[in-house]
């Protein structure tokens, strides 16, 4: 017996740096998700009754216990499996942190780690900044982008960053159906970083159709959950792929319809504060993954900014001492102490 145990224990010595060995070959995996001014009301208290008319989205969406457990039933799975921030009906906190609260500076805050003052515009301009996606490029991972928006090239400067970025082939018909099938398309063989951009949520918020941007949201939710079994169900990717799902901008309150849009922030160089839709700036952050631990809390005083999401993905793939700037926000709070 004690013979046993000595071997035991030898075994045991023997097995654990073996095991540590192996979980620092094994390739992290990374899923990024954005949903364009999707907002946090939406995702926490489910569809706002005063703004649906439409009875048969008040029976699906309005008339039932748990309204936002109706709306997006796989994000808020992230509460129990991950993180999911933002919440501030209980002191959870997320937000931009640029000064324009609309999506190129949003998306350009997210990807280089910090808000860049030079973007105050949608245009299609190339970004100046290097983004985490290059980056992690350059490193040798492969990634794929997948996006509604066809400024996205730009915002990732593919001219320079040769990132591969699909946009709906037709721009008239809804385009995150078509982004959507794209991205199937290369889930049985994914990339080491894909980033899967939806926007209809956006699209049909400025149109004003409520029913049609609650649809949006939905059908989102129904695919990152598609997505997400995809990758659990890949014997190369299950246990080793973390996703993070969050918005570039919230929207404005639903009193006077100031939902329906987010303001541009600035006219030209001088901060006009009417011009934002006050709460845009309010966001949530979404979390879950084989580092991710479900104990973390942002509060209204130490709010997690979009900006830290560039070090969170950097961690979540482990090459943030690799290529982590000195002017990136730090990782999120979210992760197993070391
Ligand atoms: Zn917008």
């Amino acid at each position: 017996m004690r013979a046993c145990i000595a071997l035991l224990v030898v075994m045991l010595a023997w097995a654990a740096p073996v095991r540590a060995d192996v979980a620092e070959r094994e390739p992290r995996y990374l899923i990024l998700v954005t949903i364009d001014g999707f907002r946090w009301e939406e995702l926490f208290r489910g569809a706002d009754p005063d703004l649906v008319a439409d009875d048969r989205y008040r029976a699906r969406y309005v008339d039932v216990a748990d309204r936002a457990a109706a709306l997006t039933p796989f994000l808020r799975s992230f509460e129990q499996a991950g993180v999911l921030i933002g919440n501030r009906d209980q002191g959870s906190c997320a937000r931009v942190s640029n000064d324009y609260w609309f999506s190129y500076p949003g998306y350009a805050e997210m990807l280089a780690g910090r808000p860049n003052p030079r973007v105050r515009y949608n245009a299609a301009v190339p970004n100046d900044d290097i983004t985490v996606l290059e980056r992690l490029q350059r490193h040798g991972l492969s990634v794929g982008v997948f996006a509604e928006w066809d400024v996205m090239g730009a915002i990732l400067n593919v001219k320079r960053s040769a990132i591969s970025v699909v946009v709906p082939p037709d721009p008239d018909a809804p385009h995150d159906p078509q982004v959507i099938e794209a991205t199937r398309s290369v889930l049985n063989d994914p990339p080491r970083v894909l980033y899967l951009a939806l926007g209809d949520t956006d699209n049909r918020a400025h149109e004003g159709q409520y029913e049609a941007y609650l649809a949006a949201a939905s059908e989102a939710d129904t695919f990152l959950r598609e997505v997400w079994d995809a990758y659990q169900t890949n014997p190369r990717t299950a246990g080793r792929t973390t996703m993070i799902v969050t918005s570039d901008h919230g929207r404005g309150a639903a009193e006077d319809n100031r939902w329906t849009g987010h303001g541009s922030g600035r006219w030209r160089r001088i901060i006009v504060p009417g011009l934002r839709h006050e709460g845009s700036d309010a966001i949530f952050i979404a979390a879950r993954g084989p580092d991710i631990v479900g104990t973390a809390s942002h509060t209204m005083e130490t709010c997690a900014t979009l900006a830290q999401v560039a070090a969170t993905m950097l961690r979540s793939v482990h090459l943030h001492d690799e290529l982590a700037q000195p002017d990136m926000a730090p990782a999120l709070n979210v992760f197993a102490e070391e």
